[in-house]
């Protein structure tokens, strides 16, 4: 297996300015000492509640926002240290798709024009083969050419997602950053929206990175998962690891609150109680602590690292102090006081 993405450390700190002479005084720990590795052709997503710094390691990743500190290695080439100018080169082969496409689609440009700037910057094809082209991105993303003359307002939300999709096809690039791109798209919608996607991985040979609050979603194209609370990575495993044989109480707590697809299967209900910590002050130790029902004192200390335990395939770790405790029932699960 080919290494597509390898992150390191990853850190994204954002400072927190203040006092009389805007010092910085504090800093949000949006994404703290992260790492990863994504294959070629594969779809990894990650997945957490709002806030957790899913999307600002997407971003980091881009380097639309600077890390500050940590290495990011795409294709071979470390990103973090290249020019401005060398890393607008990479962008050809590093492509993200945001939520709403068009917000960041002119809307007095036509969806031809749309196409055709995208390739004009990165020098895709000569000016009078790019009409072609551009036909044929739409076809490929389920439109057709009479539409290429049409305003993205024209279009509905899962057409105009098409859109963005085409414009990311048009560079040909190896790895699409997908952040929380159907998120906003009826449940129908989302379904075509990522059998599209996974047509075109197909396709075209191409690795998704999937960030995503939705489990259902996460569900359906991810091969590998990362699950990500305050800032770090709480755990990690293949699809099946992850929503058939969770390890981390987190976990267990978002997928408890999805319905079960099949009743006749028990499942143990973990109920998140509170509200996400806020990423200034981090909780100590595990930063789940203050909403976990297994936590104890040595969790409010020592941060856990992710790791493997009895009963957990390849690749599959988590981030907890007690994964064979809770596993095995002698470590029960405290009532929480309202
Ligand atoms: Fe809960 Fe402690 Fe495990 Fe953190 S380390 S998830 S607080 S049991
Ligand atoms: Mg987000």
């Amino acid at each position: 297996k080919k290494e597509m993405l390898k992150v390191e450390g990853l850190k994204q700190y954002f400072p927190i300015k203040g006092g009389l002479m805007g010092r910085t005084i504090n800093h949000v720990k949006a994404v703290d000492d992260i790492s990863f590795t994504i294959y070629e052709g594969e779809t990894v997503s990650i997945v957490g509640e709002s806030g957790c710094g899913k999307s600002t390691t997407g971003r980091s990743i881009l380097r639309l926002e600077e890390p500050t500190d940590g290495s990011v290695v795409f294709n071979g080439e470390e990103l973090t240290t290249l020019s401005k100018r060398e890393m607008r080169k990479h962008r050809k082969d590093l492509q993200i798709i945001f939520q709403d496409p068009y917000a960041s689609i002119n809307p007095r440009q036509t969806v031809a024009d749309v196409l055709d700037e995208a390739m004009t910057i990165q020098k895709i094809l000569p000016a009078k083969q790019r009409r072609k082209r551009i036909i044929e991105l739409l076809e490929t993303v389920g439109l057709n050419e009479y539409q290429a003359d049409r305003y993205p307002h024209e279009f509905s939300g899962g057409q105009r997602q098409r859109i963005g999709i085409a414009r990311a096809l048009s560079v040909n690039p190896k790895l699409i950053i997908c952040d929380e791109a159907v998120s906003a798209l009826d449940v129908s919608i989302q379904a075509q929206v990522l059998n599209l996607l996974e047509e075109l991985q197909e396709q075209y040979q191409l690795t998704y990175l999937f960030i995503s609050h939705d489990l259902g979603v996460v569900r359906h194209i991810s091969d590998r998962v990362i699950v990500m609370y305050l800032g770090k990575i709480v755990e990690i495993g293949d699809k099946h690891s992850i929503f058939e044989n969770a390890k981390h109480p987190y976990t267990k707590a978002l997928l408890s609150a999805i319905p079960v697809p099949d009743p006749t299967r028990e499942k143990k209900h973990i109920v998140l109680t509170g509200d996400v910590p806020s990423p200034i002050d981090p909780p100590a130790g595990c930063r789940f602590h203050t909403r976990c029902p297994f936590a104890q004192d040595i969790c409010k200390k020592e941060t856990p690292v992710l790791g493997t335990y009895a009963a957990m395939a390849d690749g599959h770790e988590a981030a907890c102090h007690f994964v064979e405790e809770i596993e095995s029932g002698t470590l029960q699960a405290k009532e929480f006081e309202e």
